[in-house]
Formats: C-alpha cells, structure tokens, sequence
C-alpha cells in the first residue's frame, strides 16, 4: 500500500455527474480495491503502474484550497449556493485513510462554516461516515448515501475486496436515519444475481426501507476496456463461471429485462428512485 501527501491544484471541481454541480474528492485513488470500479480508469493517468487499491494520493492542503475555492466563487457569484456538491467521483470519502487525515471531516466542516447553502451529497461504502455526525447536521441540506450491492457480506467481501460489509453499511444508513440525516441507497453496480433472482432485490429493498432509506439510485454494471480487463481476470482464477452472467449483464437487451424487474420491485412500496431512471453510465457526460 502506498500513500501519498499531494498539494492538490484545485478541489472544487465541475462535474457533469448526474444529480452534482461540483466534486470535491479529498483523495485519489481508493484502497476498498472493487473489482468493478470504474473510477480506477478514471484515476488512471496519474497512475499509470500501479495496480488500483494500492496506492492513495492524500489531498493535504483540500480543507485549505476548499475555503480558498468557495470564498472566490462567492465573490463572482454573490450567492452561497453554486449547486450541488458532491463527494466524491474518483475515491471513497471515507476510505479508511480519513481515520488519519480527516480530510473529508474538514471539507464538510469547511462547508459548514462557509454556511454553504446548496446541497451537499456524500457517497460511501464506509460506516467512518457515522463519526461525522456532528459535522454533517450543521449544513443546510445534506444527504448521505451508502452503495449496498447485495445482503450478502460474502458477495462484498468477494468483490468489494477491502470496503466494509454490507452489514456494516445497513448499520450505518440506520444510524445517519435515527440521528435525522437524510439517506440514500445506491444500488450500483447492479450485479448480475439481481436479474435471475427477484426474491434477492425485493429482499434488499425490504432491509433499505427498514433502515429508513427513502430514496434509491440504481446504475446498471458499466464494463469499460480496462474494468473489464481487470474484473475477468480476477474472475478468471477465482470464479471463472460468473465471466459469462457478467458479460450478460452488460447488454442492452438485459439492462431493459432488469428495469421492468426493477420497477415491479419498486411498485407499491414509498421508495423514489434517483433520477427517475437507472443511470447507465456510458449515457452520462463526459466529465470527470
Ligand atoms: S469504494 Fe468506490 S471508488 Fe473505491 S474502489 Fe470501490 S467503487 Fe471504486
């Protein structure tokens, strides 16, 4: 594992994410190693040789360049509100670095202070989310999302390698609930086990709602060259049979088969989904 202190240049950064304004990535990189991430690509450049979940590069001066950042826009835009703001694109906020260097507690603190007014979204797979609690219910409007891809810790721990269980996620989204923190549930990416088998996604949305998630985000799976590369060939030695329910999952027959699966799943229960839609990503823009 290698860790490195970088000077970022910039921290607020636009972004054509769909539901986000802005990015503030605290760190690149992310040692939670998924094996279907796609942001190792999008990381990529600045790593060219390392393997994705070894290596992070530590943002140390973000909380700095974040108040620097924010006190400028205002200044152009005479509002406190530039839109949503979201953490993060290329890394897990709460990856288990930010125990050390609490650089996402400061970004949101830096936030807070400013008295920032639009909305602040955070996505994770870590319950580290929790101890920032305090932090959290001083902004305006914030919500928090944790990516829960199945019930089965196994299923997490398999290709999930190193981000916390699920278990551990649901626990989370209940806490930020009890504590009145608006929470989500991203579904993404939607593996392949949800199509053929409708009892597992009903089972999921069941435990989501029971933990108080309102709110759903689904993205179908997304298999760039290079995420591919690397998931089949993890596939390959540990689970060779999965190769072919992947590459079945990513094909547009199948993606419509799994949205009228979904929305069956959906009906009748309060639960809103994200967007309106599930997001494929290669349909969103292409920004960082
Ligand atoms: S937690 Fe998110 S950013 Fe980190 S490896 Fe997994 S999918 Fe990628």
């Amino acid at each position: 594992m290698k860790i490195n202190l970088v000077t970022a240049k910039t921290v607020l950064i636009k972004t054509g994410l769909p539901g986000a304004d802005y990015v503030v990535n605290p760190y690149n990189g992310c040692l939670f190693g998924c094996m279907y991430c796609y942001a190792a690509q999008i990381a990529r450049w600045r790593h060219p040789h390392e393997v994705w979940g070894t290596y992070l590069d530590v943002k140390i001066n973000a909380p700095v360049l974040l108040k620097k950042e924010l006190e400028n826009l205002h200044k152009r835009l005479k509002t406190k509100n530039f839109g949503a703001v979201f953490f993060s694109s290329v890394t897990d906020p709460y990856v288990g670095m930010e125990v050390k260097y609490r650089l996402t507690r400061q970004c949101l603190s830096v936030l807070a202070d400013f008295g920032y007014a639009g909305n602040v979204s955070i996505q994770t797979k870590s319950p580290l989310v929790t101890q920032d609690i305090d932090v959290l219910q001083r902004l305006k409007d914030v919500n928090v999302g944790l990516t829960v891809t199945s019930l089965n810790d196994r299923v997490s721990r398999f290709l999930e390698v190193k981000a916390p269980p699920i278990s551990a996620r649901l626990e989370a989204l209940k806490t930020l609930h009890r504590k009145g923190i608006n929470t989500y549930a991203f579904i993404g990416p939607i593996l392949p086990h949800i199509l053929s088998n409708l009892e597992s996604l009903n089972q999921l949305l069941d435990k989501l709602e029971a933990v108080g998630v309102r709110e759903i985000w689904f993205e179908h799976l997304h298999l760039n060259p290079a995420t591919k590369a690397r998931l089949y060939r993890f596939l390959k030695h540990q689970a060779p049979e999965l190769i072919p329910e992947f590459e079945r999952s990513d094909t547009a027959v199948y993606r419509a088969q799994l949205e009228q699966v979904i929305r069956r799943a959906l009906a009748g229960r309060r639960l809103k989904m994200g967007l309106g839609k599930v997001i494929h990503h290669r349909d969103l823009p292409k920004k960082k």
